[in-house]
């Protein structure tokens, strides 16, 4: 008794069964991983909340110069790759004296930390582009899409190791911290 894999493969959910039906036949003869390890070698260097903030703003003002300033970027190892985009933007709206002042954080699940650069540039992009776009419509994919042309397939493949991720359990592209640098790092209010 087999589910149907569009079902059973949740991260893929909207793509066309044919498609999901390649990744669960590489799934099922565990080469999965070997597909996306070939095509992405390495991880990227982006390992701490610092550089990860250098990162994005780098990306900003490459990119999306009319944006608003960002208070704060960090990992969140609260995050789990449940929610559709694996990150969060957020607006934390409060007022000093007479005026409202939003503050723009951007937070990426722990997760990123051990991806291939394009899997982190392709999420950042995502949390970029609701800095003007809210909602996930056509002008919010077409911002995603100027910013990362490969966008749609990046979401893809991400989606594909996401899928493996759970599957195996097994990280594909884990490296040791390099010391000195504290994994605790709570998310001090701010
Ligand atoms: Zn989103």
């Amino acid at each position: 008794m087999t589910a149907p894999a569009t079902r059973r493969l949740k991260y893929l959910q909207g793509y066309c069964g044919d498609t999901v039906a390649r990744v669960e036949q590489l799934l099922l003869a565990n080469r999965l991983g070997d597909w996306l390890q070939n095509k992405y070698p390495a991880a990227h260097q982006v390992r701490t909340d610092k550089a990860l903030y250098d990162y994005v703003q780098q990306l900003r003002l490459a990119c999306l110069r009319g944006a608003e300033p960002l208070a704060k970027v960090l990992f969140d190892s609260k995050l789990h790759a449940v929610q559709h985009a694996l990150g969060t933007h957020t607006s934390i709206s409060r007022v000093q004296g007479t005026r409202l002042k939003a503050k723009r954080e951007i937070r990426i699940a722990a997760l990123f930390k051990e991806v291939p650069p394009e899997f982190l540039k392709m999420i950042v992009v995502h949390e970029l582009a609701h800095l003007k776009e809210r909602a996930h419509d056509k002008a919010f994919y077409q911002l995603c899409s100027y910013m990362e042309p490969n966008y749609h397939q990046l979401d893809f493949e991400l989606r594909v190791y996401l899928t493996y991720l759970e599957q195996s359990g097994t990280r594909l592209w884990g490296q040791p911290e390099p010391p000195g640098i504290s994994e605790n790092r709570t998310a001090a209010g701010s």
